[in-house]
């Protein structure tokens, strides 16, 4: 296969090869059964475990504290508050509407299967903005704060870095487009949600918005999962492909990424500053750089941060709650539902 070529799925394919050793992330030829007894890709059956085990419903989380909390929070918290919300909509509508772009192009069943059910579960988040503005706001304040980009330039300058990576695989429809669109998923999964989660989770550490908190620790288990597909995907795709990842390939990924750290950090500076009760910017730019190191080195690669390769001590708290291994006892067990009896969550990122 030339270097940047890229061929679209086939649909029904009688003719597609069911061997498993030559089934391929991209320029496969598929049949497209669901076949769940033969796979590949060996960490497929674990990832679908994982996501079923995940299901959770964002109406059963009780909300009446965080409706009282609402108008009582100071102008910067309800400032941040709101900005986030409305930059996480737009992130999980766009992933929403992009993955099925990716999938036409992937020829491995089981890997399409994945992004079936992340799409899915990226659904489910933006509905459950919907549900906490419902709760806890106006609808003219709700609809403000889901259409802010089209007013705050910050915002929008944030969506357009993304949305034109996305965008770029709408007219080139190549391999190496389909490449910076799985890192701009990577980077979104494992940046870009970051400075949002740990805003949500420092206003509950300070009693405020504990049922916002909740929700965001569901989605923030859910984006786990995302990250380790795209980690995944990336990873076997430069094991099939080597040829893809040429050292231009690897300097224009790492780019992205410092470009995806650099956003969120100013935007993390923009939205939550210095007048947030327990959080500084030097704890953002810090916090985004360990992320960012830990993102680049999970693909086998140097740390870019100089002495930013340990997670800072005074974030250590953001852990106890994105973390499902630490929640599960206390957080996982203390709510009345069924669905979330997931063990140990696999996270080795
Ligand atoms: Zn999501
Ligand atoms: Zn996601």
């Amino acid at each position: 296969m030339s270097k940047n070529k890229l061929i679209h799925k086939p649909l029904f394919n009688p003719e597609g090869d069911t061997e498993v050793r030559n089934r391929r992330l991209i320029g496969g030829n598929t049949t497209n059964l669901n076949d769940f007894n033969n796979m590949k890709y060996s960490f497929v059956s674990d990832w679908y475990r994982q996501a079923m085990n995940n299901f959770w419903i964002p109406e059963e989380i009780n909300l009446s504290q965080d409706v009282k909390d609402y108008p009582k929070l100071d102008e910067a918290e309800r400032k941040a508050y709101d900005k986030i919300l409305s930059f996480l909509v737009f992130l999980d509508s766009i992933q929403t509407a992009n993955l099925p772009c990716i999938g036409e192009y992937i020829t491995a069943n089981e890997i399409n299967l994945c992004l079936n059910i992340q799409t899915f579960q990226e659904c489910v988040h933006s509905q459950s903005y919907s549900y906490m503005l419902d709760t806890i706001c106006s609808p003219e304040e709700r609809n403000e704060i889901l259409y802010q980009w089209k007013t705050d330039e910050h915002l929008l300058k944030r969506n357009e870095f993304i949305g034109n990576i996305y965008n770029s695989f709408q007219t080139n429809k190549d391999a190496r487009t389909l490449l910076k669109v799985m890192m701009g998923n990577y980077i979104l999964e494992g940046i870009y949600f970051y400075s949002g989660f740990m805003f949500f989770y420092n206003l509950a550490r300070n009693g405020k918005m504990p049922g916002s908190a909740q929700e965001i620790r569901y989605i923030n288990r859910d984006e786990n999962t995302h990250l380790w597909l795209f980690r995944n995907m990336i990873r076997e795709l430069r094991e099939e492909e080597p040829e893809l990842f040429d050292n231009e390939m690897i300097e224009e990924l790492r780019e992205m990424l410092m470009e995806g750290v650099r956003q969120e950090i100013a935007w993390g500076h923009y939205v939550i500053g210095n007048d947030i009760s327990g959080l500084t910017p030097k704890m953002i730019t810090d916090y985004i750089e360990y992320l960012g190191n830990l993102r680049w080195t999970s693909l086998g690669y140097e740390a870019i941060y100089k002495g930013k390769e340990k997670e800072p001590q005074d974030m250590a708290w953001v852990s106890n709650y994105s973390n499902a291994n630490m929640v599960k006892t206390d957080f996982f067990e203390a709510k009345s539902t069924a669905y979330a009896k997931s063990t140990a969550l696999v996270d080795d990122l």
